[in-house]
């Protein structure tokens, strides 16, 4: 496993197992979710999530923990915490293969404070809907450019892709299709230093995002 930090790491490291829970510790990492977390003192198995590396700053990865809860019912597990869950879920296995096939950057939940005990799973969005929506969403953009690209091939691009996240955050919160072409021209502008459209063709694909999306 490589950590971002030797801090990072001696922390998660010293005196103990990778993966497992000791309520006495500062850190914790959940391999099978790929978070980590302040561990919180009352002696139950609680913590709270990290955004980003105390020490060197670093952004930490996205959880994955609404994915995992969508692969375990994709193979009929709907009480993981009740039912025994195959090995693989229980480490970083079931994760490593998938990641590979999708860019997960910009599906980040919001923050939130995990009782493994309580078994409490509220407020996660599924994985999949959003990879389908922004899946949708890429190819109502690569029309819009006449971009004959895929949807993986045009994640490739960092630029393209990072605003692309930009857009599908927005999306669902702006309701209005002009606000919305504003805000995209916004991206646009800030990310591609992109003037040349005019407002009409921000029009044009908002209309299409809202018709979809
Ligand atoms: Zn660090």
């Amino acid at each position: 496993m490589k950590y971002c930090c030797k801090n990072m790491e001696y922390f998660l490291r010293n005196n103990r197992k990778e993966g497992d829970f000791d309520s006495d510790d500062i850190i914790y990492y959940a391999p099978q979710y790929d978070e980590y977390g302040i561990v919180i003192h009352d002696s139950g198995k609680s913590y709270i999530k990290m955004i980003y590396c105390p020490w060197c700053g670093k952004k930490l990865p996205d959880s994955k923990k609404d994915l995992w809860f969508d692969e375990l019912e994709k193979i009929g597990l709907f009480n993981p915490f009740e039912e025994e869950v195959p090995e693989k879920f229980k480490s970083d296995a079931w994760w490593q293969h998938l990641i590979k096939k999708y860019p997960k950057k910009c599906f980040g939940v919001d923050e939130y404070i995990v009782d493994v005990d309580a078994g409490w799973k509220e407020g996660f969005v599924s994985s999949n809907d959003l990879e389908q929506d922004f899946e949708t969403l890429t190819n109502l953009f690569n029309k819009w450019l006449y971009n004959e690209k895929n949807p993986q091939e045009s994640w490739e691009n960092e630029l393209y892709y990072n605003a692309l996240c930009d857009i599908s955050k927005a999306m669902y919160k702006i309701d209005d299709v002009k606000e919305l072409a504003e805000y995209i021209q916004k991206i646009w502008i800030r990310r591609f230093n992109d003037k040349t459209k005019s407002f009409d063709e921000y029009i044009q694909i908002a209309t299409n995002i809202k018709k979809v999306l």
